[in-house]
């Protein structure tokens, strides 16, 4: 039995798998997802092959994994996966359902938190002896604002109970859900049209896969539909949202704010368009990778991959 792990896992997990396997029957390398030579050989012999996003599992690599049984991903979104490919040659694709979505939903409600009173990013004028207090004086307070969630799945759901709990008023879009499924009830949260979303609320965040559907979802017309003055946090999928819409938005002040944690290309090419954005903040697709979420997303994978292979 021999596993491969192209990217990084937790310690714990992957020591797990070498109690089970034995120590020479796990190749775990984080950095093997960079050297595409060396994990089209390693994966030539694997049973398993455990992958976070990075690892495009699809075209000559999945040809190359002529024994693998099965795919654990570190993580929920499966657009690095050719699932139908996978599927035909008979290898089960598992995600970590459900194990990072606390991380991500903290990351919405503090982004939310930290745009709309938009007085935190003073440090540097601080500390240069400036002191902008009436510059920063008209921040807006989160409880009676309203957040709008496209997509109340997992991370959606869990983003409406905290965002409830800090007086939030929460819309949310899914055409999946039923109106009578009860977690709208449970939570307290009022199903919309995508374009009363759009119009509504003071903070929109976005949990739906990248799909042929949702891909430009935001697009510059539904980014200029959106109501003056509102937050945009988008840690679903990068090519959901259209980034140049969003720096134009921010730079004309229809926006309010801007938090994006995933990018059409990743890593985000450097480039001066971002640089003098008010009130944007961007992350390198780390929204659901907490120290916690990692282990919570290692251990289950790690135990799916064990259970899978017996
Ligand atoms: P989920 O499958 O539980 O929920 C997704 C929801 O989107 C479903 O309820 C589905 O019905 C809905 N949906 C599908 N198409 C839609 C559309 N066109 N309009 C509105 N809703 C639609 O998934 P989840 O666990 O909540 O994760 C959501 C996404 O978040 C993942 O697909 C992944 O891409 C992303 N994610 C990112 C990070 C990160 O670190 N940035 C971490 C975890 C997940």
């Amino acid at each position: 039995m021999r596993i491969v792990i192209s990217e990084f896992m937790d310690e714990a997990a992957v020591d797990t798998l070498r109690q089970r396997f034995g120590p020479d029957a796990i190749h775990y390398d984080a950095n093997l997802v960079d050297n595409p030579a060396a994990l089209a050989a390693a994966v030539a012999d694997c049973d398993a092959f455990i992958v976070r996003n990075r690892t495009q599992v699809r075209g000559a690599l999945l040809a190359a994994c002529g024994k693998v049984k099965v795919i654990g991903r570190l993580g929920v979104g499966l657009d690095n996966i050719d699932v139908p490919a996978c599927e035909a040659r008979g290898i089960r694709v598992i995600p970590a359902t459900g194990a990072n979505a606390l991380a991500v939903a903290e990351y919405v409600i503090g982004t939310a938190m930290l745009l709309r009173r938009a007085s935190y990013l003073s440090t540097a004028e601080v500390i240069a002896g400036k002191w902008p207090r009436n510059k920063l004086s008209a921040g807006r307070e989160t409880a009676g604002a309203v957040m709008g969630l496209i997509g109340f799945g997992s991370i959606g759901q869990l983003t409406a109970r905290l965002a409830r709990a800090l007086g939030m008023h929460v819309i949310a879009y899914d055409p999946a859900l039923p109106a009578t499924h009860t977690a709208w009830q449970d939570i307290g949260v009022q199903p919309k049209t995508l374009e009363q979303i759009t119009t509504e609320a003071d903070v929109i965040s976005l949990h739906v896969p990248l799909l042929d559907a949702t891909r430009n979802l935001f697009d510059a017309n539904r980014i200029a539909a959106m109501k003056p003055g509102a937050v945009l946090i988008n840690t679903s999928r990068g090519g959901i949202i259209d980034e140049a819409a969003v720096v134009a938005a921010l730079k004309l002040g229809s926006l309010r704010g801007a938090a994006l944690d995933v990018f059409t290309q990743e890593p985000l090419p450097a480039t001066a368009d971002w640089a003098d954005c008010p009130n944007l903040v961007l992350t390198p697709h780390i929204a659901g990778v907490s120290f916690e979420a990692n282990i919570r997303v290692s251990s289950m994978i790690a135990a799916a991959v064990i259970d899978a292979l017996k």
